[in-house]
């Protein structure tokens, strides 16, 4: 089994009477990716920000590979890495040059510097251009280049906050490529965002958190299984649906929730084995069947199952 590499221990921690962060324990096994999720507010950063000593805990403990976190420089905070969202790079410098700033505040120097500030780059895929000023780069490379600057000192664990906010979607999928090759390397992830997918495609693990509190920590098969619906049907009708078809829907076998948009239904299914039977008794009714698709149900529905509204408005 693996071992526990980091211990969040209920941590809480106000901003004046601001309650931001209430009591969230969580682990990090050796090795695991944590997907750390929930709506802007919920209290993320702040828990990260405790995670790697950048803020104080009012109360609650800290525990990284066996040593406490704490205020200061420490041997636990060192075998962290932070990608924040933004990094102060330097404009007049070059990627390659800002990286031997971040390595050497680290204590590394000279070849062991160079050979990793080369491994970052080639890493995060910017060797080729690692001569080139941050200027240059687009919201993506930056974002890749604050990773390698993560990872200068080796850490054992990495955190990502929000790394794909303001990210066009070529470079999300670069920065995914780059944390699933880390993962395979047997790195420990936490990465944090409002984006299920994004937890989903990367987490083995996911906590969600709202109003500073923990309201699941479980793998995402078992948040799966927490959905009252597995799969989904999405059928296009020639009008809106009546009250009366959709009570007629909603009291068919295996139908767990019906909800109508427009001239769509959209049908919640404890099992896509149900799909056939639902959509025949729709054609039976005489409804005009313009269009109709199935879905895996979404995890970003569970956010919604425990709290009644959705992870973004
Ligand atoms: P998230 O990262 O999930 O968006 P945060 O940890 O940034 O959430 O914020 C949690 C809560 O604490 C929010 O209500 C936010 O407004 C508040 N907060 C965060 N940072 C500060 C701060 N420096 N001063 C006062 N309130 C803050």
């Amino acid at each position: 089994m693996a071992s526990v590499l980091l211990s969040v221990n209920q941590v809480s921690k106000s901003y004046g009477a601001r309650k931001a962060v209430d009591g969230v324990s969580f682990q990090v096994q050796q090795g695991q990716t944590v997907g750390l999720i929930g709506p802007n507010g919920a209290g993320k950063s702040t828990t990260v920000g405790m995670i790697c000593g950048l803020l104080s805990a009012d109360s609650g403990g800290i525990v990284m590979d066996g040593a406490p976190i704490g205020q200061g420089s420490s041997e636990a905070k060192r075998k962290i890495g932070f990608v924040p969202q933004d990094l102060a790079l330097y404009d007049d410098l070059s990627s390659l040059e800002n990286l031997k700033l971040f390595g050497a505040l680290y204590g590394l120097k000279g070849a062991l510097l160079k050979q990793r500030c080369e491994q970052a780059l080639a890493l995060v895929n910017l060797a080729d251009r690692a001569n080139d000023q941050p200027s240059t780069y687009s919201g993506g490379m930056k974002r890749r280049l604050n990773i390698a600057a993560a990872l200068l000192h080796d850490p054992q664990l990495l955190i990502l906050d929000e790394p794909t906010v303001g990210v066009d979607p070529q470079s999300r999928n670069a920065i995914f490529d780059t944390l699933e090759t880390l993962k395979a390397q047997g790195r420990s992830l936490i990465y944090t965002s409002h984006y299920m997918e994004e937890v989903e495609r990367l987490a083995d693990h996911i906590v969600i958190i709202d109003h500073g509190k923990v309201l699941a920590d479980e793998t995402p098969a078992a948040l799966y299984r927490r959905l009252p619906a597995q799969a989904a049907l999405r059928a296009e009708l020639a009008a809106a649906p009546s009250a009366a078809l959709l009570s007629g829907v909603q009291a068919q076998p295996g139908v767990t929730g019906v909800q109508g948009e427009g001239n769509a239904l959209d049908i919640g299914l404890a099992d896509a084995a149900h799909a056939p039977a639902v959509l025949a008794w729709l054609v039976q009714q005489g409804t005009p069947l313009l269009h109709f698709a199935t879905a895996k149900t979404s995890l970003e529905n569970i956010f919604l199952n425990l709290t009644g509204r959705s992870l973004r408005d």
